[in-house]
């Protein structure tokens, strides 16, 4: 008995959306299934390719109209070029969830695109996906990877044919801010204002967080916004393409097109090959994060207050709260990354003193973590002198004067010193998708037909706290001296 799928979304908003019937390809199989998803979602496995493509779907299936900001560029009608929603499941906890195609055809909003997607990027998300939720961060989810059987071209990372694939998407919903930026052109005040209430509900968001529905969605959008800003900075991520159509509205991390982890602590990262004046670096994330929920802002003034100024007071006035949530969630996380749980005043000058010292020794951000607690809290503490000159060679008196303060500090912490490595160990995984495992996995898939090295890297970034003999070598940062990592949308 095939799950049910709802078509809400569809329904609820026509205006938004157009009918299109998802291209599968000439020969469709399932290549990957995330089975731990696919039980949160209450779907069997042997069961999704067939419930997807039956016809009573292909016929409610809609690509979503939306707008958005690229690059700082108001793009007014984007939508989903190479992507469907199929509609809406029910998951465990009652929760609905959308489920999402993407590289299944060109759509009426495709502008030229070809509609489709390859297997590497499709690889690369179905990985990433799961990587972030268990790194225990807000996510889409990968559910499915679906071979096509079709062959087509790509210009990069070299011109060539790659076989072509369909990434099956799982989303609390797939509504971004752009969605909201392209109601505001349309002018339509009610429609507006029913988009909203549409999404106050479906994320059970606190509708009265101000007297407006606009600036509660404001509201609520900013706070799962800096959440996940500061969590993604606390594990290294770097999205690379934060344009406000790539910015949910449910605060998940959607888009895992270009993507990346930093090896060498530094915030002036950039991966992604399009991102070419950095405006996408790990150390802007938080600081382009306002930026987009201001352009949300300003898609809502119109039912915010008749009068323009007034409305764009309000805003302003919500608006103006997001440092302070950022910087509180921000600190929470590194604290936790240092083995500090009580709050004092001046923790985020501590921690800001260890990032600067990392990003000038180009530490491996993730290395350096995950092995602190254990040298300086448990039973190697004997390495502390290797670590100290393998880390900071020519700075020794400073990461000293800085190891002394953190001592000073966790003196003052009521927990017990084993208490504080376990949370230490919780807040910093071994393991984080480093970009060279990541490349050489999917090449061996898609060039040698080999899957062993992905499916053992699926695993290990599925466990990324425990620690494996098997998994070790997942664990080490790129050789010196390797070529920096490119990242393409694909
Ligand atoms: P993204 O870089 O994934 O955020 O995509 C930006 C926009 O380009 C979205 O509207 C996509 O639907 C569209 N797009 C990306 N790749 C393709 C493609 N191969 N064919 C059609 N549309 C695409
Ligand atoms: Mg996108
Ligand atoms: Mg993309």
């Amino acid at each position: 008995m095939f799950v049910k799928i709802s078509h809400l979304y569809a329904e609820n908003f026509p205006q938004l959306t157009a009918p299109f019937r998802p291209i599968w390809g000439p020969k469709a199989s399932i290549l990957l299934v995330d089975d731990k998803l696919a039980a949160q979602l209450n779907l069997s496995p042997d069961e999704i390719l067939a419930a997807l493509q039956s016809d009573d779907v292909a016929e409610k299936t809609v690509a979503m109209l939306y707008a958005g900001h690229q690059f700082g560029q108001f793009n007014p009608r984007m939508g989903d070029g190479r992507a469907a929603l199929l509609g809406e499941v029910s998951g465990q906890n009652g929760m609905m969830f959308d489920l999402h195609l993407k590289g299944s055809g060109a759509t009426p909003y495709a502008r030229g695109g070809d509609g489709k997607a390859g297997l590497g990027p499709v690889l690369r998300e179905f990985l990433m996906a799961r990587a972030m939720a268990a790194l225990d961060v807000p996510t889409t989810g990968s559910l499915a990877v679906i071979e096509t059987g079709e062959q087509i071209w790509r210009d990069v990372p070299q011109p060539g044919p790659v076989p072509g694939a369909i990434l099956v998407r799982s989303a609390a919903s797939h509504l971004r801010v752009g969605h909201v930026q392209y109601i505001a052109t349309m002018g339509d005040d009610a429609l507006l204002s029913r988009f909203i209430e549409y999404v106050l509900n479906r994320h059970n968001m606190r509708a009265d967080a101000h007297e407006n529905m606009a600036l509660s969605l404001l509201q609520n959008v900013m706070e799962r916004q800096a959440a996940l800003i500061a969590k993604w900075m606390s594990i290294g991520f770097v999205h690379g393409v934060m344009n406000t159509d790539n910015m949910t509205l449910s605060g998940e991390t959607i888009d895992y097109g270009p993507c990346a982890f930093l090896d060498e602590y530094n915030p002036a990262s950039v991966f992604s090959s399009i991102d070419r004046r950095g405006r996408y670096a790990y150390g802007q994330q938080p600081a382009i994060g306002g930026w987009n929920l201001a352009r949300l802002a300003e898609a809502m003034l119109s039912i915010i207050d008749d009068n323009v100024e007034t409305a764009i007071e309000k805003a302003q006035s919500v608006l103006s709260g997001y440092t302070a949530l950022y910087d509180a969630a921000w600190r929470d996380l590194f604290a936790q990354k240092i083995g500090l749980f009580e709050v004092h005043k001046d923790d985020g000058d501590l921690i800001k003193e260890l990032l600067t010292l990392l990003a000038k020794h180009r530490v491996d951000f993730t290395q350096f973590f995950a092995e602190l607690g254990p040298i300086f809290l448990g039973e190697k503490k004997r390495d502390a002198d290797n670590f100290a000159a393998g880390h900071f060679g020519m700075d020794l008196a400073v990461w000293y004067e800085w190891k002394n303060a953190w001592q000073s500090r966790r003196d003052l912490e009521s927990m017990d010193e084993i208490r504080i490595l376990d949370v230490m160990r919780r807040a910093n995984p071994l393991r984080i998708a480093r970009n060279h495992h990541v490349e050489a996995a999917i090449n061996a898939y898609i060039y040698k037909g080999d899957d062993g090295p992905f499916k053992a890297l699926y695993a290990a970034l599925s466990n990324p706290f425990e620690q494996r003999e098997e998994w070790d070598i997942f664990d080490a940062p790129p050789q010196m001296n390797s070529p920096p990592f490119q990242s393409f949308c694909g």
